[in-house]
Order: structure tokens, then sequence, then C-alpha cells
């Protein structure tokens, strides 16, 4: 990857198994993480993008949360909590919306395998007449 980006990274679900806000307290520091989502997302810090975490964990889930990424050896920048959480709720998704220059998005299927260049269709505004 030629330009460095701002990697925006969920945890739960997505670099470990995903556990709810409301047993998070309890199973957080033993949840199974992703085989080589550490070393995938080290990977990326260390070739100088910026790892940051965002998360739909309330605020007060920090101190466990920073203790597992701290025992996982993971590298990262910053941990954003209040992700707007969807589980239980009428949205399917997120759809980020932003005037940067690259907007990329991946959807976490279970695997942490490089990243590669595919022709994809997705929703983006209409051409401006
Ligand atoms: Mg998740």
């Amino acid at each position: 990857m030629d330009e460095k980006v701002v990697f925006m990274v969920d945890l739960d679900g997505t670099m470990w198994e995903d556990i709810p806000n409301e047993e998070a307290e309890k199973r957080t520091m033993g949840a199974k993480v992703f085989p080589n989502a550490v070393e995938w997302v080290n990977e990326r810090h260390a070739e100088g993008h910026y790892i940051c975490f965002f998360t739909a964990r309330w605020a007060k889930l920090k101190d466990v949360t920073e203790a597992k990424l701290e025992d996982m050896g993971v590298k990262y920048h910053q941990l954003l909590m209040g992700k707007p959480r969807i589980r239980h709720t009428e949205y399917a998704g997120y759809h980020h919306i932003d005037n940067c220059s690259i907007i990329r998005a991946n959807r976490f299927e279970g695997a942490w395998t490089p990243l590669v260049k595919k022709q994809i269709e997705v929703h983006t505004f209409e051409d401006m007449k």
C-alpha cells in the first residue's frame, strides 16, 4: 500500500470473538483473538499507518479493553469508544461519508489476510450533472 492511511478497526467480532457490552467486563480478558489479527495490525503500524480502534463498547469498559489490547501485544495509536451501537437496533451497518481523498472499507469476514485490489460494486454519490 503506497499511501499511509488511518485504519479504523473494530474490536468485538473483528480483533477477537464477538462479545456484547453486557458481558464484556467478565469475558474480555479471555476473549479468543482471531488468528493473525495482532500480526496484521502490527505490520500496518510498522509500515507507518495510523491504527485507531473504533468500538461500540461503552466508555466504562475502557480499562478492561486497554488491558486486553496490552495483553495481546497489539500496537495502536488511539482507542475510540462510543461508536454507534447497532446490536439489537434497526440498523444493518455503517456507511462512512467523508471529504478525504481516500475512503476504503472492508467487512471483516473472519480472516486477516492481505489487502488486495478488487473491482467491486459500491453505493456512492451520483455524479453531478
Ligand atoms: Mg464488531
